[in-house]
């Protein structure tokens, strides 16, 4: 059986590289009836905190990337986090230490970077010690990565290296390999950056005498300059793109399609589980491009249905803390214009708050016209004088006002646009009256001629 993992650290909040590199992982296991496990790698223990932990978790949720067992849900193969294992990585280091493989360094109590001396025997002292592997002199190996063919390394330039550290914690190199091996991970696929430490778990590996899974690993996102994407290139934290509005299942849908050669660039992923082959990931670098992010996010609006659409916003709205209490119609036809929950919610804001602000092209091109006056009198008599507020009627009254004051219909179109919402970019004109109603428009227009 397919098992695989998500090991994050957690230092921080979850990335959109880490996402992606969980993504491969979900979908390999989907596709492979397998199990997808999430290990928190708390050793860092200056660094690692629980919101940070609790933080990716929900993220990897919302993004639904959902896993099978983990530090919150256990499994069979507990505990999943880390700094809760220090016996186990004990009691392998003890291991390592009875065949050979590894000694006790001991260490100054004043001075803790100088050594004192090597043993084989357990210290009897209170000074601090650290286990440290022992590497093999002239040693040869390869292993054969998924996606980049054998990679060889010799040990020739390889210096022992601490496992255990006083504190009594485990280093990453070693706890990776105790753990995925008692968990029973098949296949480890993480990002290139990594291909560096695989040396050293290999030798765990030989030491212990387990076999070691397969690895498989993925190229780094990169930023417009092909430097790794981080914080200098743009937003990279998934909270971030929840919190602009951005769809789930879009961001995932972006997230594949960066290095995975699949037949259409629109789609639902978790209807793409079948068609799942980790030899279709590209082994070429690949740059994060926000504007593609948010053309695909668009596209994944357009195909929500009214009701769904109108489900995401008010989830969106109650994450962030907004309430705009906007009527669905306002909604309904505001949607076509925007390709992210926030943008929605700014093109819609103007229907529910009045005091919105003119903008400054409309101010300039419009408002500082000397028939803006005329314009917006005559649209509060004829708007006065109308009943039903249809669109057609709508229409043809606009028309009327163009007509009986000889403008053209964009100079009369736009200076009513902007009184009534502000700003010269909005839904449908008509509509947008026909939303508002007469008494809100009439009180909006007379808000500009006062
Ligand atoms: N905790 C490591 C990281 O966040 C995991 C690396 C691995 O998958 O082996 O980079």
């Amino acid at each position: 059986q397919v098992r695989v993992r998500f090991a994050p650290s957690p230092t921080g909040y979850l990335h959109v590289g880490g996402a992606r590199t969980a993504l491969f992982n979900w979908l390999f296991a989907r596709k492979n009836n397998g199990k997808f496990i999430l290990r928190i790698e708390d050793t860092d223990t200056e660094r690692s905190t629980r919101e940070s932990e609790r933080m990716i978790m929900n993220d990897m949720k919302w993004l639904g990337l959902n896993w099978d067992e983990g530090p919150d849900i256990g499994g069979e193969y507990g505990p999943y986090r880390q700094s809760e294992r220090l016996e186990l990585y004990r009691k392998y280091a003890y291991q390592l230490v009875e065949v050979g493989h590894a000694y006790f360094a001991v260490y100054d109590k004043d001075d803790p970077k100088k050594l004192l001396y090597k043993t084989e025997k357990q210290p009897e002292t209170d000074n601090p010690y650290t286990i440290v592997f022992k590497v093999p002199e002239n040693r040869t190996l390869s292993f054969d990565d998924m996606l980049k063919g054998t990679i060889e390394f010799s040990t020739e330039h390889m210096e022992d290296f601490i496992i255990v550290k006083s504190n009594g914690y485990p280093v990453y190199n070693y706890a990776v390999v105790i753990d995925d091996y008692l968990m029973g991970i098949t296949h480890v696929l993480r990002g290139e950056d990594h291909i560096s430490n695989t040396p050293k778990q290999l030798l765990i590996y030989e030491a212990l005498g387990w076999t070691p899974p397969r690895f498989m690993h993925i190229p780094l996102i990169l930023g417009a300059d092909k430097t790794p994407l981080s914080k200098r290139h743009g937003a990279t934290a998934v909270e971030h793109f929840r919190r602009e509005g951005y769809l789930p299942k879009a961001l995932v849908n972006y997230l594949a399609i960066l290095g995975w050669s699949v037949d259409e660039e629109i789609f639902d992923y978790t209807k793409k589980i079948e068609s799942f082959s980790p030899d279709q990931i590209s082994n070429k670098n690949v740059v994060f491009d926000y504007q593609k992010l948010e053309w695909v996010n668009g596209k994944h609006m357009r195909l929500l249905s009214n009701d769904e659409l109108y489900a995401y916003f008010e989830e969106w709205e109650k994450f962030t803390g907004i309430k705009s209490d906007v009527p669905r119609e306002v909604i309904n036809i505001c949607r076509e214009k925007v390709n992210t929950l926030k943008q929605l919610y700014e093109f819609v804001l103007p229907f529910v708050d009045d005091k919105y602000e003119y903008s400054s092209d409309y101010i300039e091109k419009f408002v500082k016209k000397p028939e803006a006056r005329s314009i917006l009198s005559l649209a509060i008599e004829k708007f006065e004088a109308l009943e039903n507020y249809t669109i057609e009627n709508v229409e043809k009254t606009l028309r009327v006002i163009a007509e009986e004051l000889s403008l053209g219909t964009n100079k009369v179109f736009q200076t009513i646009r902007g009184a009534l919402l502000g700003k010269l970019v909005t839904p449908g004109l008509f509509e947008s009256i026909v939303v508002l109603g007469k008494e809100e428009t009439l009180k909006r227009l007379g808000k500009t001629v006062d």
